[in-house]
């Protein structure tokens, strides 16, 4: 197909995810052709790049040709195997394993999705399973976070605070609730510890509300990531989760976006030795070489949920849950991180990407500067002593992509005045000081 007739085709047929479908179908696709390390090459042959990993997903880089080949194998060896009947495949049972011995110790058993809503979806299926099969059927009421993401699915995007993921579609459930953001930049709080203990009060005070009797679980991602990078501070995670325990309700991570060597450890719960009731995890599991998501759980949920089910199966199961060419590809993504270097490369380089943010502070549209290992976000102001951001018409986030886009630079813009940024754990040196060159010269040029 001919450049201008696949832009007609995708106007026509094809619905993508998160767009104003009627300013797609006037824009028109960007259709991206192939890709190598830390760039992709889109069809009219632009390199750019891509400092977002995708969509902070393919954290090992574009082109690891040990993934092509282990996936090909497997591909070869069994393309499929179902987990229904009591079947499985080593590359699941393996994933399953190395898993566990690498998440927080607390999580002993794993579920596979195909992605994080799936994954977001089938906790919550868990615990009210868990709930109901321990005789406590009352509790069934969720907490999250504004400007929390938690997924597409219907139970997910309720969980999700994000007005877009809401406006008519019905939701929120209304079994979900919300507390505030951990968001420094935004909140009026003295110190660090001040943000700490009115969070903590905020989720005790929720609970009170709805009565702990009838409150299953507390959702959050340790760092907020399409909310706009909400980095809270360090205490904050393990004093959430040491609320939880103290008020007897769950306590579930969500490390869809930070997990795997994002923020620096593995996981982002392991800085704090924070240990959650379950965790969900996708995108950097298989680094977006194959869709695969995983929820894991405690042995307590899980035993749970087997003693408390008598004979009957636990009725919750995907064709496509621990696909073996998924787990086989994921197995070689987790050699990458530890063996590969990455996760050392990305921990040797994150004071460069820190100090590549941190400097963009002087320049006249940004406010903050804001990140956590390879995660990070600049917030654009139009006063940076009141804070004031600039009008939505404006779509000033919207129009620095472009312009990046033309200085051969992918990043995300975010409604807010946000741009968000999510380097492969296996950039270089060069191509940060790449990143800032292009993205000090976009800004500039949209001032
Ligand atoms: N949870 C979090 C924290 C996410 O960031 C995302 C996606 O960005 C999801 C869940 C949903 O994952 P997926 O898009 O793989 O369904």
């Amino acid at each position: 197909m001919s450049i201008s007739s696949l832009i007609e085709a995708d106007r026509k047929h094809l619905i993508h995810p998160v767009v104003n479908y009627r300013a797609h179908e006037a824009r028109g696709v960007t259709v991206l052709e192939s890709a190598h390390g830390s760039f992709v090459r889109d069809i009219e042959g632009n390199e750019l790049l891509d400092a977002f990993a995708g969509l902070w997903c393919v954290n090992v880089g574009y082109g690891q040709q040990s993934i092509v080949d282990v996936a090909a194998e497997q591909m070869k060896k069994l393309p499929y195997a179902t987990g229904y009947f009591h079947f499985g495949s080593a590359p699941a049972i393996e994933l399953a394993t190395q898993l566990v011995e690498r998440t927080p110790a607390s999580l002993q058993h794993v579920y596979f999705t195909l992605g994080g809503s799936d994954a977001v979806d089938s906790a919550v299926r868990f615990i009210t399973h868990y709930f109901n099969a321990t005789g406590r059927p009352r509790k069934k009421q969720f907490i999250s976070l504004a400007r929390g993401y938690h997924g597409s699915s219907t139970v997910g995007s309720g969980l999700t605070a994000l007005p877009v993921f809401h406006r008519h579609f019905d939701l929120p459930l209304p079994q979900q609730h919300y507390i505030a953001s951990p968001y420094a930049y935004r909140g009026d709080f003295a110190d660090d510890a001040a943000l700490i203990s009115a969070q903590v009060g905020a989720l005790e005070a929720k609970v009170a509300e709805l009565g702990a009797d009838n409150v299953a679980a507390f959702f959050c991602e340790p760092i907020q990531g399409s909310g706009g990078v909400i980095v809270p501070p360090v205490g904050w995670l393990k004093a959430m989760r040491d609320t939880c325990s103290k008020l007897g309700i769950l306590f579930v991570a969500d490390e869809v976006i930070t997990g795997f060597g994002r923020t620096g450890p593995l996981f982002a719960c392991e800085a704090e030795g924070v240990e959650p009731d379950l965790m969900t995890v996708a995108k950097g599991l298989t680094a977006g070489y194959a869709p695969m998501g995983a929820v894991l759980m405690s042995d307590e949920i899980y035993r749970g949920i087997a003693d408390g089910s008598g004979d009957a199966a636990i009725g919750h199961g995907y064709t496509y849950s621990a696909h073996p060419v998924s787990a086989a590809i994921a197995l070689e993504v987790m050699r990458l991180y530890h063996e590969g270097g990455l996760l050392a490369n990305a921990a040797s380089l994150a004071p460069r990407f820190a100090q590549g943010l941190d400097a963009l502070l002087d320049h006249p549209l940004v406010g903050d500067s804001r990140h956590r290992g390879l995660l990070g976000a600049l917030e654009l102001v139009s006063d940076k002593a009141s804070k004031a951001g600039f009008d939505a018409a404006l779509q000033l986030p919207e129009r620095i992509a472009a312009a990046a886009y033309r200085n051969r630079l992918i990043f995300r813009a975010f409604g807010d005045n946000i741009l968000g940024f999510a380097p492969a754990l296996s950039y270089t040196a060069a191509e940060f000081d790449l990143l800032f060159e292009r993205l000090r010269k976009t800004l500039d040029e949209v001032l």
